[in-house]
């Protein structure tokens, strides 16, 4: 018997690596690391590997494998890493990546992930880690500090925006009472620019029978007060029971922020509960100009951003913020405890606030880019990004490119109409599609494209700390050769 659990101890102890083995494989790790980050100013921002037969997807390959029972080298792995993942679809981590809305992937940050891991803290009940719970709290009152929330306020980090708006549509129905038998009643306010996650988290949440109500939008894409006033007092006539405002803070699509302030008042008037998606729009709130563009977003119940946009974290950290904490308490608390837990100095625990109980100790990759570097460089980044678009927006029209609104923040939506292709709405999707995908071949750039009310726009999208003015002077490059053709 004694045997036999040695025998067991000594395979079992290979999972812990000794001194010399770690200090071999961190090398290796870093070697790594280092060869793609001197790189990547080489790599393509998109990298398509053709596949073997049209339309057929090209084999998975070693990287799905599954593992066998002896180990394989740390050499063998990196090199498929490189060869089947680092080199194959979008490069996030390029400066050129300008589509969808840039993830960021701060060095620093890994490192916070690096500690995060080894020491494994448990960051999701006060006891279990007084310190990585209190380090979460503060980064979301710093947070709540810049949305401009007042005591009592709360929050939490999520693993994104998507989770994020969930969770608030979840205390958003909890705090409104909308139990089953009023959901078929129950009336949300949307635009055609809200995500489409605010529409699955509503699903999830059991609100999929709620009335989606899309309020019209002025030029700019942004939601019309008085229209909104008007479907409310519509909805009310009918007995049905207006419930919550979702506005967007930066939306994905083409960038609108709503008027958060007059919306605030109105949703207040009309007791709504007001939401705003901010996942893209609200770090900007780091900026003065931001700060303008996002007036009202204080009178929000809810808010939702994501560090892994306009933080430029890796992905998989979102955060819910709302003005009162009891909310998410009532929503997501398991036990009584969160009463004692809420009056320590630590603040709650993140299992009583939020749906997950183990979880990733995400506050530590956010607390060590945010204090590594201090914020003026964020603050910096953020305005250089907003610069940016409107430097682009200026010089596209130089181009003769079709232009959206003045960019709010970083988004810029654009298209090429040729004088042949003038009218014939099918022949222009199809050519600005065609712009997309010759960019994406080209690999300098990478820019994703939208289609509104039947029109396919361009979308130029700043927001990777890595896009630089050589990277927007390198697209007006490309669009002016593309033009030319
Ligand atoms: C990105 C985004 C989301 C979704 O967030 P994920 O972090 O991708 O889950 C939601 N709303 C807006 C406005 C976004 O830009």
């Amino acid at each position: 018997m004694l045997d036999k659990i040695r025998e067991k101890e000594r395979q079992a102890r290979l999972l812990e690596p000794s001194p010399v083995r770690r200090k071999r494989e961190i090398a290796s790790v870093n070697a790594y690391i280092e060869e793609f980050l001197t790189s990547l100013s080489r790599r393509p921002a998109y990298e398509d590997r053709k596949a073997p037969g049209w339309g057929i997807r090209p084999p998975e390959g070693a990287v799905a494998e599954p593992p066998q029972e002896g180990p394989r080298s740390l050499e063998a792995l990196l090199s498929i890493l490189d060869r089947e993942v680092d080199h194959r679809g979008l490069n996030p981590a390029s400066g050129g990546h300008m589509g969808y809305i840039p993830g960021g992937g701060l060095y620093a940050s890994a490192l916070g992930d690096y500690l995060a891991a080894v020491t494994n803290r448990y960051a999701s009940v006060h006891y279990a880690s007084p310190g990585a719970v209190a380090m979460e709290n503060g980064l979301i009152r710093w947070m709540a500090q810049l949305v401009g929330f007042p005591r009592g306020s709360g929050g939490f980090l999520a693993s994104g925006g998507s989770q994020a708006n969930l969770a608030a549509v979840v205390a958003a129905r909890d705090a409104m009472g909308m139990e089953a038998r009023r959901v078929p009643k129950a009336v949300v306010y949307l635009t055609a620019q809200t995500h489409h996650c605010v529409d699955k988290g509503l699903r999830i949440a059991g609100m999929g029978q709620a009335l989606r109500r899309m309020v019209p939008m002025d030029d700019r894409y942004r939601m019309q007060p008085d229209a909104l006033a008007r479907m409310v007092a519509a909805d009310r006539d009918q007995g049905l029971l207006p419930w919550m405002v979702v506005a967007s803070a930066g939306s994905t699509d083409a960038g609108a922020v709503d008027s958060l302030d007059v919306l605030g008042r109105l949703a207040s008037k009309e007791k709504l509960w007001f939401h705003i998606d901010a996942a893209y729009g609200g770090f900007f709130l780091l900026s003065a100009e931001g700060r303008r563009r996002l007036k009202g977003i204080r009178m929000a119940d809810s808010v939702v951003m994501d560090p892994h946009k306009g933080l430029f974290l890796p992905y998989g950290t979102g955060a819910l913020l709302v003005r009162d904490l009891k909310h998410l308490q009532q929503s997501f608390g398991y036990s009584a405890a969160y009463l004692d837990d809420a009056l320590d100095a630590g603040g709650p625990s993140p299992a009583d606030i939020s749906p997950e109980l183990s979880r990733h100790f995400r506050g530590l990759r956010v607390w060590m880019a945010l204090h590594l570097h201090g914020l003026a460089p964020f603050r910096a980044a953020l305005e250089e990004k907003m610069l940016l678009a409107r430097y682009f927006y200026a010089e596209a029209r130089k181009l003769g490119l079709e232009l959206g609104p003045p960019p709010e923040l970083s988004v810029v939506l654009f298209r090429s109409v040729p004088q042949g292709l003038k009218g014939d709405q099918d022949a222009l999707n199809r050519h600005n599609a065609g712009w997309v995908k010759a960019l994406a071949a080209e690999g300098k750039v990478f820019l994703s494209g939208t289609t509104i009310a039947g029109e396919y726009w361009i979308r130029l999208a700043v927001l990777s700390f890595r896009t630089h003015l050589r990277h927007i002077q390198m697209l007006l490059q490309s669009l002016k050769r593309l033009s030319a053709l």
